[in-house]
């Protein structure tokens, strides 16, 4: 739904785009002595109207704003830019439903157009701007003249650009509402609410990162919530200081399916809920640069010569660049050494720029190779007898050896995380070894700390803009590409062609972290001298932040404050369990006790008490999706007041032949609190839906909750939409588990009376007349059925109720009572139970376990019939958009690539295939992704090289797709292979669990 709005707002934007006047681009868009521009060259008009099919391609909008700035036409242009950008609370959204098993901890690459954005405004003095705003004043920290609308005011340049940005964060300097994107780039909770720090220190002066304080969050007292017990923790846990993420597998085959699990899972799953079909590759990446192979052949190796497997590093952000240092428990060193350093010289002999050196730290003598762009970048050691360490980071494996030894080189000591109580504690309610883990996942109170403590805060916000930068002279490069038919010599040369807004690395186009800047080796991007390759960033372990100007401590003290305030249930340590086989993946979530948390206490006082089996009532063989939730009924009674309002002794139960309000009150009292049990559940059956409720998506959504943050399983908006648009649509029913049946009766009985007087008796209102309609009826199984209409002419609306058997029922169909109370008889074949009636003691125990708890969502993909016409329509057309939206990148390249520069002929140019081939290699490298047509289809260059399209989706001005997804489709056969999912949420004492099931048929 969100998405379908945005993708008119898009359109609306594009044609706004479309309409902008043009005829000054042309005339203006060539600069006096520039070289001569190849014929691929864009003009302004041109790149506007590939931007109106493709708002979100980054390269598209720099093009647009870069040739704007050359026509003195950007603060026309660059206002509909702003309005292609999502905005902050778009970003927070992304970042938190991130994609692969490494990217749940991924940060927000989203930020980067917005920043880019900012970059171009702050280099675009207001004079080539034309209709630009007056400018800001220039430099410093003092307010401007009249609170400006931040977006669409441009700014000189300026060296203390990202210092003032801080500054104004910290919402003193100025009053902005607007929330920064820097600032959400560093953390998305920096635009929760304006803080009102008053800034501390001068924006110019220097501030030791040291100096300042993180949130003010308490630890949970751990010993004494352990109380004594010491169960089992791996020796690994005792090699990795307390603030690393800490991953664990029992062996490394597990941890390698898990990988791919995640992959098929992941991947599919999120190609149809956000319509990418590109794979970022993360895992490959690490594997390359760690010189680790994993192909399926070495499996037996593996197995046979590793014991145990660990990764742990020192923050999240795996997909940007980050610290990974892998930890293994040998078996048979021999073996496993002369293989691992095969692949060593493997790695070295693969790249001729990489250097291999040795060194030692605490003892411990290790091998490192490594290459300028850190394609390969790997340091090898064995610390202790059976141990071996690979680390991409020499900074990380620094910190992880001197774990391992328990001390720094100064003698500090060091906390390992398998000492501590917390760890031990979260041991306790997982303990290692159970049949439901093949891999531990744990994020440490110190972990988290470090997440939102000011040094890796502060790093990452630099490394961001650093990052911006980077991007933007990857975009330049590709412009020249076009423009030239050859890839630039220099960054000087891409300012002086006017393909970059200025010279990186002077000026606000300087890396914030002093780094400099140069081209790739292969052209195609940026590399800092400290932040690294733009594709792999350096890790921020190894560029610390140790001072930082006081805008930049302004606006972290700014965000602490807000932390403080409302985020403080993030600073709980999490627990994960992964188990995964061909048939099961299953994620168990545990976010340990939430102390003084506000959110947590509502949600566990609405759905709360014991837990109970959430599934054990008959289910139809048509019931595709079910919701139950395990109420806290005494505090609902409460609420209602039904009780008090029950009848006093003596006072008659009868007037006029009626029940007396205050007889029917206490009936319904004793109903809800004697006759039902304490639960609710909602369900949904298999028709052909009148509109279309994608379900994929809905999946796709779930499953990213599951995995990344349980707690949002059941409370986000998009949830409950989904639902009410749902019974709108389909035949669903109510159930309510049976606990007296005589008491439920009575009730029922009692308000027959009352139902069939309304029924008889016509409400005249002011605007409408509408009539009750009420009748008894018996099922085919002898069960009594009531129908109560809703008469509102000429609509109808009907209910079904019954008690059948243990559940009492109401329904939106006739017929859905009939099946329930076939299924309550156990009548094969037309009925299935919640639990598999054949399964074994031990399988059925499985299955309720999971189904156990305080909320449940369960998608029975299994009885999936009439609704699959209309999901597999969804499907292709989710895959079809995220084919579209690779065409943006490939056309980008395929311009690029099929330029030459005025006057140059064919020469050794490539055609046919191979130019394709090459056309899609080079979106690869520029994006560090691979695009693929998930429908299999192949993709093709125009013949005037500047489009392409897909052999099964066309174009994105041509669109086309199948009805369904066909046999080649991943997604699509991922999809026929889903046989159940269920989601299901526990509030316990010890923390909220989270489980997440997909069966597999
Ligand atoms: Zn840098
Ligand atoms: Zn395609």
């Amino acid at each position: 739904m969100t998405h379908r709005f945005k993708f008119l707002l898009s359109w609306t934007l594009a044609i706004a785009l479309l309409a902008l006047p043009s005829g000054l681009a042309q005339s203006r868009g060539q600069e006096p002595g520039a070289t001569p521009r190849s014929a691929q060259a864009w003009t302004l008009e041109e790149a506007l109207a590939a931007l109106a099919l493709q708002p979100r391609d980054a390269y598209l909008q720099y093009v647009v704003l870069q040739l704007a700035r050359r026509a003195g036409r950007f603060g026309e242009v660059a206002p509909r830019v702003q309005g292609l950008i999502p905005n902050d609370a778009d970003v927070r959204a992304e970042r938190r439903e991130g994609v692969d098993l490494f990217s749940i901890f991924s940060g927000a690459l989203a930020v980067q157009e917005s920043l880019q954005l900012d970059t171009m405004r702050a280099v675009t003095p207001p004079a080539a701007g034309g209709s630009n705003r007056p400018a800001a004043p220039a430099l410093r920290n003092e307010p401007p003249p009249t609170p400006p609308a931040r977006r669409t005011q441009t700014k000189p340049p300026s060296r203390t650009q990202t210092a003032r940005r801080g500054a104004r964060r910290g919402g003193a300097a100025t009053q902005t509402t607007t929330p920064l994107p820097i600032a959400a780039a560093v953390d998305p909770t920096l635009t929760r609410g304006q803080a009102n720090t008053q800034p501390q220190y001068r924006p110019g002066e220097s501030v030791a990162v040291s100096s300042l304080a993180g949130p003010s969050v308490k630890s949970h007292p751990w010993e004494r919530m352990l109380a004594g017990r010491r169960p089992d923790i791996s020796p690994l846990a005792r090699d990795v200081p307390d603030d690393f993420y800490f991953v664990e597998f029992r062996t490394l085959t597990r941890l390698l399916d898990a990988f791919d699990a995640g992959d098929l899972w992941g991947t599919h799953l999120f190609n149809q809920a956000y319509r990418e079909a590109d794979t970022v590759g993360v895992g490959e990446r690490l594997k390359r640069q760690l010189a680790i192979e994993s192909d399926p052949r070495l499996r037996p190796f593996y197995d046979l010569v590793v014991e145990e497997v660990a990764v742990a590093g020192s923050d999240p952000f795996v997909r940007e660049g980050s610290d990974v240092t892998l930890l293994f428990r040998v078996k048979q060193p021999e073996i496993f050494h002369a293989r691992m350093d095969a692949f060593l010289s493997d790695a070295e002999r693969a790249h001729a720029d990489a250097r291999r050196t040795t060194g030692q730290y605490l003892g411990v003598a290790y091998v490192q190779i490594e290459n300028p762009e850190r394609d390969v970048s790997v340091i090898a050691a064995d610390p202790e007898p059976g141990l071996h360490l690979r680390s991409n980071s020499l900074a990380a494996f620094r910190r992880v050896v001197a774990a391992i030894k328990g001390k720094t080189e100064d003698g500090t000591v060091v906390r390992r995380l398998g000492d501590t109580a917390e760890f031990a504690y979260a041991r306790t309610l997982m303990p290692r070894g159970d049949e439901r883990e093949d891999g531990f996942i744990y994020l440490s109170d110190p972990f988290i700390r470090r997440l939102v403590g000011p040094e890796l805060k502060l790093t990452e916000r630099r490394r961001l803009v650093c990052y911006n930068h980077l991007r933007m002279i990857g975009h330049a490069s590709l412009l020249f590409r076009t423009e030239h038919g050859r890839w630039p010599d220099s960054l000087e040369e891409l300012a002086r062609a006017g393909d970059a807004p200025g010279l990186f690395g002077e000026g606000a186009l300087s890396c914030p972290d002093g780094g400099h800047y140069t081209l790739s080796a292969d052209k195609t991007t940026g590399v800092c001298s400290r932040h690294g390759h733009a594709l792999h960033l350096t890790p921020n372990v190894e560029t610390p932040a140790a001072q930082v100007t006081g805008a930049e401590a302004n606006e972290y003290r700014a965000f602490v404050e807000d932390y403080n305030r409302y985020w403080r249930f993030y600073f709980d340590p999490v627990a994960i369990r992964l188990k995964v086989s061909p048939e099961q993946y299953r994620v168990e979530t545990i976010i340990l006790p939430l102390i003084d948390n506000s959110v947590y206490t509502s949600l566990a006082s609405a759905l709360g008490g014991k837990p109970e089996a959430l599934d054990s009532l008959p289910v139809p063989r048509r019931d595709i999706f079910s919701a139950s939730f395990r109420l806290n009924k005494e505090k609902y009674l409460d609420d209602l007041g039904l009780v008090e309002k029950g009848a006093k002794p003596g006072e008659p139960a009868y007037v006029f032949g009626h029940p007396t309000d205050a007889a029917m009150n206490a009936k319904a009292a004793d109903f809800v609190s004697r006759g039902l049990g304490n639960q609710v559940g909602f369900h949904l059956y298999d028709a052909h839906p009148t509109f279309d409720l994608n379900t994929a998506s809905l999946l796709g959504w779930l499953f990213g909750s599951g995995v990344g943050h349980g707690a949002r399983s059941l409370g986000g908006e998009e949830f409950y939409i989904a639902l009410a648009l749902t019974s709108l649509n389909s035949p669903v029913y109510l159930s309510f588990p049976v606990r007296d049946a005589k008491v439920v009766d009575d009730y029922l009985t009692q308000l027959d009376t009352v139902l069939s007087v309304a029924a008889r008796n016509e409400r005249r209102g002011r605007w409408l007349d509408f009539e009750y309609d009420f009748y008894k009826y018996q099922l085919p199984t002898g069960e009594t059925a009531r129908a109560f209409g809703l008469r509102l002419d000429p609509a109808r609306l009907r209910f079904f109720w019954a008690r059948v058997g243990s559940g009492l029922y109401v329904a939106s169909k006739p017929f859905i009572l009939e099946d329930l109370a076939g299924a309550a008889q156990g009548q094969p074949p037309s009925v299935a139970q919640g639990q598999p009636a054949g399964a074994s003691q031990t399988q059925a125990a499985n299955v309720d376990a999971d189904a156990t708890g305080h909320a449940l969502v369960r998608v029975r993909a299994q009885n999936w019939n009439d609704v699959l016409p209309d999901y597999r329509l969804a499907w292709a057309e989710n895959e079809r958009e995220a084919c579209l939206n690779n065409l943006a990148a490939l056309s980008d390249a395929a311009r690029a690539l099929s330029a030459r520069a005025a006057g140059q002929t064919g020469g050794q140019a490539l055609s046919g295939e191979a130019f394709d081939r090459a056309v899609v290699e080079l979106a690869d490298r520029l994006h560090g992704t691979h695009h693929f047509c998930p429908e299999g289809g192949t993709y093709h260059v125009s013949p005037d090289g500047r489009t392409v399209s897909c052999s099964v989706h066309g174009t994105a001005d041509a669109p086309r797709q199948p009805v369904a997804p066909s046999e080649h489709s991943p997604a699509g056969r991922t999809m026929r292979e889903l046989s159940d999912l269920t989601a299901t949420l526990t509030f316990m004492e010890d923390g909220l669990h989270a489980v997440l099931v997909v069966n597999r048929k």
